[in-house]
């Protein structure tokens, strides 16, 4: 019997089981032979080959969801690495000929609108970087990338009796209390250095493996390869290199204006790298929610939802309703956060580690940002291939979230001082991000502009970086962590070059805002308009049916860092 919730499938059997090939390989190959003699014709079997990627998408996203919930579980390890290493791999090449097929069509011609043009363009790509050979290659990446969770999954340590994960030591960071709080900064560092040589090896097996997928696809470097897999069709490395410049110039001084008033109000001769994140006022860290309480997290960011939009609060139920949020830290949880879209049953599903901190309230109405996202596409686009947008634009989907959810905060705090402080934390925060995240983009420019650069090499150029986009921080007996504190930032790992994205997204996310400070219903319905296109449009398209204008000039920047700081100095302090 089947359940009233379970997708139709028409072409992939009920019964089928994705985690064996065998399985999976006739239902592929099926599609490869198919006769296709009319456009209709190609439409349906660009639908099967739809509901067959979006099973095995699905599988492969449940296989990867369940590891990073549990990093210590082994049988859930294999089954993930099975898929990984016996699955993944074999359906490439063969999606690499149908993807073929689909462009040589003389059909093709026939299917009308922007979406099949969009595909071509998308697909087009696909097979001008495919290259068998890289497939073990990629394979080989992830296994790494793998290994390089799980040293950042084990990283525990004990305070004060207690065992604690790297994320649940923050809140000791943030304490009023200087030695303590150095305490814990420092037991964090000589943590993550017990590690700092074996992430660093791993790191040195990463970079050539993705220089030889540039060399096997005919490109010069692996950042030429990733503007083409990436399908950055609408921006050059130049135009972000230009933009590293613009924030130098327009976020760096600003940066610098929030750390002498820091400094001033901790009343410290120096900044040190424990006195970041404290509350310069030194009253203890705001609690939106107990930290055991994520119920009170969910029941509370609906609340906000529901403010902007009824629409997105139901949204939000449903992932509540289908346990689709896996959200409390603990151990032998992977860090950080990611929504999921889980393709087959349209769901998405919502992962972090929340620990009672103001950042856990934010990225959750960052991740249901992407989760409107995946059920709007999914609502209006039936190919899986169309459903995604760009990364620039998803994540004009999820900060915008943030920003706008940003004015109730009041339903966390019943003291207005505390939202107000949470507000102006978040308008710091994204002053301080431009240039981190000039720092990280500019960094992976050159690691893989300079493919055989030692270590040392590389060291030296992080520290440049530092200088120049870097804030005003004495590191001094902390050296080693500050060479190596990119260590910490899973993108270099797990999506090389993916942070620009949110630099530019910040720019759209922060228009929207300005936008919906004059007309909060019109931002709101052209968000849901443009979330609606899912990848079925270019870039800057996909901007201005929300209203906002696809560049990261100074043009744009300027204006928007001075509303930054208008809104800032109206806020109590
Ligand atoms: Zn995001």
């Amino acid at each position: 019997m089947v359940a009233a919730n379970t997708p139709v499938r028409t072409f992939v059997p009920r019964d089928l089981d994705a985690s064996n090939f065998e399985q999976l390989e006739p239902l592929y190959r099926s599609l490869v032979d198919r006769q296709v003699h009319s456009g209709p014709e190609l439409e349906r079997w660009l639908a099967d080959l739809s509901e067959l990627s979006a099973v095995v998408d699905e599988f492969g996203s449940r296989k990867y969801i369940d590891k990073s919930c549990h990093t210590d579980d082994k049988t859930i390890e294999a089954a993930y690495m099975n898929f990984v290493e016996n699955v993944e791999p074999k359906i490439k090449p063969i999606f690499f000929q149908l993807q073929k097929k689909f462009l040589q069509s003389p059909f093709r011609n026939q299917l009308m609108g922007h979406r099949f043009t969009m595909l071509g363009k998308k697909w087009g790509v696909d097979v001008d970087l495919f290259r068998d050979e890289n497939v073990p290659i990629e394979t080989q990446i992830t296994k790494t990338v793998t290994e390089y969770d799980k040293i950042a999954g084990e990283m525990m340590v004990n305070f004060q009796g207690k065992d604690y994960t790297l994320q649940q030591m923050q809140k000791f960071i943030e304490r009023p209390d200087r030695p303590l709080r150095q305490e814990a900064w420092e037991l964090v560092a000589r943590r993550r250095l017990a590690d700092r040589e074996r992430v660093e090896d791993l790191f040195e097996q990463l970079l050539p493996m993705r220089e030889k997928v540039a060399k096997n696809a005919g490109l010069s470097d692996y950042r030429a390869y990733v503007w083409k897999a990436y399908k950055r069709f609408d921006y050059t490395p130049e135009d972000c290199l230009k933009f590293a410049d613009t924030i130098a110039r327009v976020c760096v001084p600003l940066m610098k204006e929030l750390d002498a008033e820091r400094k001033r109000d901790l009343g410290v001769e120096k900044l040190r790298p424990w006195d970041l994140t404290v509350d310069p006022k030194n009253r203890p860290p705001l609690q939106p929610f107990a930290d055991s309480e994520v119920e009170q997290l969910i029941d509370k960011t609906k609340a906000i939802f529901d403010r902007l939009s009824p629409e997105l609060a139901a949204d939000f139920e449903t992932l509540r309703r289908n346990r689709n949020l896996d959200l409390q830290s603990r151990k032998g949880k992977q860090p950080g956060g990611y929504q999921m879209s889980l393709e087959e049953s349209k769901t998405p599903f919502i992962f972090m580690n929340a620990a009672g901190l103001q950042r856990d309230v934010e990225v959750l109405l960052h991740e249901g940002g992407h989760a409107f996202h995946h059920i709007a596409a999914c609502a209006c686009e039936p190919l899986v291939f169309l459903r995604s947008a760009p990364m620039e634009f998803c994540e004009v989907a999820s900060m915008s979230m943030e920003l706008l959810g940003m004015d109730h905060f009041d339903l966390f705090y019943s003291q207005k001082a505390d939202s107000a402080r949470a507000k102006r934390q978040m308008l710091e925060g994204i002053i301080k991000f431009f240039p981190w995240m000039a720092t990280i983009d500019s960094f992976q420019h050159w690691l893989y502009t300079h493919p055989n650069h030692t270590r040392e090499e590389r060291k030296q150029q992080w520290l440049s970086l530092l200088k120049r986009f870097g804030r005003d921080v004495d590191y001094s007996g902390h050296e080693a962590t500050k060479e190596s504190n990119w260590q910490a930032q899973l993108h270099l790992f797990h999506a090389p070059f993916y942070y620009i994205e949110y630099g530019i997204a910040q720019l759209g996310a922060l228009q929207l805002w300005q936008k919906s400070r004059q007309d909060g219903r019109r931002a709101l319905s052209d968000y849901r308009e443009a979330l609606k296109l899912g990848g079925t449009r270019p870039l800057p398209e996909l901007f201005s049916t929300a209203g906002i204008r696809f560049d990261f000039s100074e043009q744009t920047l300027r204006p928007l860092m001075e509303a930054i700081r208008r809104e800032l100095a109206e806020l109590p302090r």
